[in-house]
């Protein structure tokens, strides 16, 4: 199948601006993370606050520059076109943030702000425009007239519905959708999924659903990438999950999800440890320190992402 979004050990390295001694410090915020998005294809990335989901976000949408890497859309290496051509490939790649809040300009009226991604991709006709806007909110269940009001004249649930007309407006071929339902309420949080699920099948868009909730990405996902420490340690089939072996930290993951079957559940393991300091350009495994299967190996060396079942790759000296 093509690829939509490849990332090829892409690396994004902040400098700290805070803390005495840790100001100036370089910040691995992702270490040669390789990933790619295939068509009609959905791609969980699974991992705790803070592992640089939102920094992969970012740069798989060409707004930050990877350190080192390449991030390829439609099979272009992005940074290195014309920001012409630039332009013309970040509609292919659109965005759903977190935070319906903070997302939405207050200052402007829903028409304007559906109408601006038409008017900066020249997509449509000035005469047009209503009509296409009329349209995208009309497909996420919100009505025409909506256009005449303004963002906090919506709920949290409503305005997670206009972030996704307004990424749909530009007929994407793939969505990033970073924690698109954890900041709205269970009952509403259904909603926004359902009208993910819809959009998938009728207008065959692949998506990359960020999210730290498990069950939620095994729900969603066709694979699961598992980060760490912005590493992906672990890349998975999400239909056979339960039944694979995993890496240790995808495991420590897996055991907070409640298990309905007694049979099945596992005794629980505490996390000890502390992670590796992450200004540090560490050579083991991440997760080592932390680990109640590491050997003195994992100290040294990082073990590299090896494919142990069909379509499963993990990085661990021990699988
Ligand atoms: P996640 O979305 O998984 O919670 P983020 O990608 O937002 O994680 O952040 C990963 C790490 O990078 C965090 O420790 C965060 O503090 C740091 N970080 C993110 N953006 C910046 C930035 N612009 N400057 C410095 N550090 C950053
Ligand atoms: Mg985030």
């Amino acid at each position: 199948m093509p690829e939509i979004l490849k990332l090829e050990a892409v690396s994004k390295i902040y400098t700290l601006r805070r803390g005495f001694f840790a100001r100036g410090r370089p910040f691995y915020a992702l270490r040669r993370v390789s990933l790619s998005l295939s068509e009609d294809e959905v791609l969980g990335i699974l991992g705790e606050s803070g592992c640089g989901k939102s920094t992969l976000a970012r740069v798989a949408l060409g707004l930050e520059r990877p350190d080192e890497g390449q991030v390829l859309v439609a099979g272009k290496d992005f940074f290195s076109l014309p920001k012409r051509e630039q332009r013309r490939l970040r509609r292919y790649v659109q965005i759903v943030f977190q935070d319906p809040y903070a997302s939405l300009n207050p200052r402007k009226k829903i028409f304007d702000l559906l109408a601006e991604p038409l008017i900066i991709h020249k997509l449509c006709p000035p005469e047009e425009r209503r009509a296409r806007v009329a349209e995208a909110l009309q497909q996420v269940g919100l009505s025409p007239e909506d256009m005449e009001k303004y963002p906090h004249q919506f709920s949290g649930g409503q305005r997670q519905r206009l972030a996704l007309a307004r990424a749909l407006i530009l007929a994407p071929k793939a969505l990033i959708l970073d924690e698109p339902t954890s900041a709205l309420d269970v009952s509403v949080q259904a909603q926004i999924l359902n009208l993910l699920l819809e959009f998938k099948e009728r207008l065959r868009l692949s998506y990359l659903f960020i999210s730290h909730d498990l069950p939620l990405v095994l729900f969603l996902s066709d694979r699961v990438a598992v980060m760490y420490l912005g590493l992906v340690v672990e890349i998975s089939p999400a239909r056979n999950f339960f039944e694979l072996s995993h890496h240790p930290y995808t495991e420590v993951l897996l055991e907070s999800v409640p298990e309905p079957d007694p049979r099945r559940r596992k005794k629980r393991r505490a996390v000890r440890g502390e992670p590796p300091d992450p200004s540090q350009a560490f050579s083991g495994c991440p997760f080592y320190t932390r680990c109640q299967e590491a050997l003195s190996l994992c100290e040294k060396e990082s073990p590299p992402l090896r494919e142990i079942s069909p379509g499963q790759w993990v990085a661990c000296h021990r699988r």
